[in-house]
């Protein structure tokens, strides 16, 4: 197999100049702010700055949209109306969970009801008076004449304000439609159960917001939204601290002890926090200008999948988005892995494999919880995208050896289940269309199936993530077959006529009228450009189907080439992950959206590097910059990101299970993994 030539051992990975020095304070080059400069019709990431620790339960972001506007922050904005515990993963799944904190300060003829409704309490802000790190954010409220700074730790945060002399200063509290209690001069609780699905009944997101300076003003309106104040002198500081629970209010009060320091405390901890955790790849060389993009890009891969879990006892509890009970271990959720097992966890269980472990541990935990494998968890089960990828996460995890005999059980009989169930109302957990693809070897197009092509070659990858799981599990050798044979099942919607992939009727004749230019239809957020590709673990079988190396050759080079027209009949309009392909220049190739991110690397795989090289290189020169419109697309919860980190690095995981690479063009003149 050439990709196999191609595969190497991950330490020190060059050596080519050893005079440079490693970069030092790795996160002091992260520009949260990368990606923000994006709206529904053109993404440069969808992203909003997460003032987090790595993986944390909550984020922190300035709050520019209005609420429920899943734009919360977007670069071009004037004006920010509260400073808002998110949960958000992506603007299209929105939050859950939330609550805001709008400091103010009432003028003249102001009274605090007044100040209760968002555009009344928002105020003009700069750039020029922000500062965006992933530990530390500040910016200054015009109207209100107050700086506000945050610092996070995992499940808490202090926010410190610097009021003006005034006799009516305070902050605003927004429960998103929850309630709220002032207990005490110092001490407000509250609880939200805001949400976009996703989550049982019960579900509910307890916070505690507690004040170092006492309240003398109070008001509130219905409940939800709430204005504490009190007189300050001009310069002086007040801290809150912030914490939340989604397992109960006093779980809420024990994780505020995470702030329990003073605001310069909990801020060096996190910085240092982020330090140990950017730094596990130290690189030297490269421009300043690559080595902030690296560590943009490095950020951004380790936030999602967030943890879902709590410490209780000095043990790991969480509440259930599965089955509403809380339990006892760990989870995480937050991500798409039709977007994230390409790329972002391969990347994980390589640099941090401690996490890659936790994070199926959490799936084995789910699946005792529920019959189905998260696909896109946010918290629970959401109906979004398609394939049954968790089937290479826990294949990448168990062929990494981060899976307990024990757990991997467990996930082999969830993912066993998949294969033969679809989530009743969740079409994207399990597999939907099973019953055809099972008996014959693929999703028609034309039984009322969307997105029949991309469903079936996602499941033939799927199954062969399954067949090394019975493999490793030393399950029955007919068993083992079974998976191993469906695993082929991408042959069945190729067709040689074309050398693409193409939708075909039940009756074994292809799709008619076909175009390799539409999206949609047979394919998902792509076109046949982008989804011949998507054959990860038979990239041999690929070529031989095509006819050859040069055949499969000269069709990489065709997308590239072609130009970048589309039929959007399937959708009705331009979606913008089309506009983002169009705008990139470079023919068809859509690296702003996720099937296509591999494609570069087949040129590895047939042995072009040269090729391979040009392109990455031309992707991570132009396509990737750290500045707010500086992603070409979604950056989707660390996947896009992943791209440019293991691009930076020489090398790519063209099959993300597998645990072997394809080479690039590494960026850096030294890169050292440090586990
Ligand atoms: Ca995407």
């Amino acid at each position: 197999m050439v990709l196999g030539a191609s595969m190497m051992a991950v330490s020190v990975l060059l050596t080519a100049s050893c005079s440079e020095a490693f970069v030092q304070d790795p996160v002091d080059l992260v520009n949260p702010l990368m990606g923000t400069a994006s709206d529904f019709r053109l993404s440069t990431g969808n992203t909003y700055p997460a003032i987090a620790l790595p993986w944390g339960m909550n984020f922190w972001t300035p709050q520019t949209g209005t609420k429920g506007d899943g734009w919360q922050y977007t670069y071009g904005a004037h004006t920010i109306a509260g400073f808002k515990q998110t949960h958000q993963p992506s603007p299209w799944i929105n939050d859950y969970g939330c609550f805001s904190v709008m400091p103010v300060r009432l003028q003249e003829g102001q009274t605090p009801e007044m100040m209760l409704a968002e555009d009344a309490r928002r105020s003009f802000f700069s750039h020029q008076s922000e500062t965006a790190l992933p530990y530390f954010y500040r910016v200054y409220l015009a109207d209100h004449d107050v700086s506000v700074e945050i610092t996070p730790t995992e499940r808490a945060a202090v926010m410190r304000l610097t009021f003006p002399e005034s006799n009516a200063s305070g902050f605003v509290i927004d429960s998103y439609g929850g309630e709220l209690q002032i207990v005490d001069d110092r001490t407000i609780i509250g609880s939200t159960s805001y949400n976009h699905g996703g989550v049982p009944e019960n579900f509910r997101n307890w916070f505690i917001i507690r004040s170092d300076k006492a309240f003398v003003l109070t008001a509130s309106e219905e409940g939800h939204t709430a204005i504490v104040g009190f007189s300050t002198r001009r310069g002086e500081q007040v801290n809150l601290r912030m914490a939340s629970s989604f397992i109960s209010a006093s779980q809420a009060e024990a994780n505020l002890q995470e702030a329990g320091g003073s605001f310069d405390e909990v801020k060096s901890a996190a910085k240092a926090r982020w330090n140990e955790v950017l730094g596990r790849i130290a690189i030297a060389g490269g421009t300043p200008e690559q080595q902030k993009t690296f560590y943009s890009c490095l950020y951004r891969c380790t936030l999602f999948p967030r943890k879902f879990y709590e410490i209780s006892g000095g043990r790991q509890v969480h509440y259930s988005p599965y089955d509403g009970l809380v339990h006892d271990g760990p989870l995480y959720t937050d991500t798409g892995f039709w977007d994230t097992f390409r790329a972002l966890l391969p990347l994980t269980n390589l640099v941090y494999p401690e996490v890659g472990r936790e994070i199926v541990r959490g799936l084995a935990n789910i699946a005792r919880e529920n019959d189905f494998l998260p696909e896109w968890a946010s918290p629970g089960h959401r109906d979004c995208m398609v394939g049954n990828n968790s089937a290479s996460v826990v294949a990448g995890a168990a062929l990494a050896g981060l899976v307990s005999d024990e757990d991997l059980q467990v996930l082999y009989k969830a993912l066993v289940y998949g294969t033969e169930h679809s989530h009743p109302g969740i079409e994207s957990s399990g597999r939907y269309g099973h019953e055809y693809y099972n008996s014959l070897g693929y999703i028609p197009c034309d039984v009322g199936i969307n997105e029949s092509v991309a469903r079936t070659l996602e499941y033939a990858y799927d199954d062969w993530c399954i067949a090394r799981i019975a493999a490793l599990l030393g399950r029955p050798q007919e068993e083992i077959a079974l998976y191993e044979g469906r695993s082929g099942n991408w042959r069945n919607v190729f067709d040689p006529g074309m050398n693409l992939m193409r939708g075909r009727k039940a009756d074994g004749s292809f799709e008619e009228p076909f175009s390799p230019y539409k999206w949609g239809g047979a394919f998902t957020e792509g076109n046949s450009w982008h989804y011949t590709w998507s054959v990860f673990h038979d990239v041999p079988g690929l070529v031989a189907a095509m006819g050859g190396k040069e055949n499969f050759e000269k069709m990489l080079d065709s997308v590239f080439v072609v130009p970048p027209v589309y039929d959007d009949s399937y959708y009705g309009y331009r979606i913008h992950e089309i506009t983002e392909m169009q705008v990139a220049d470079m023919g068809n190739y859509a690296h702003g959206n996720q099937p296509a991110q591999h494609m570069i690397y087949l040129y590895d795989c047939i042995g072009e590097r040269d090729k391979a090289a040009a392109r990455a290189r031309e992707v991570m020169d132009r396509l990737y910059k750290p500045v707010p419109d500086g992603y070409c697309g979604d950056e989707d919860n660390g996947q896009t990101s992943a791209w440019y980190v293991f691009s930076a690095m020489g090398y790519y995981p063209v099959n993300p299970a597998s645990g072997e690479f394809a080479k690039g063009a590494p960026l850096f003149s030294r890169v050292e993994v440090r586990k």
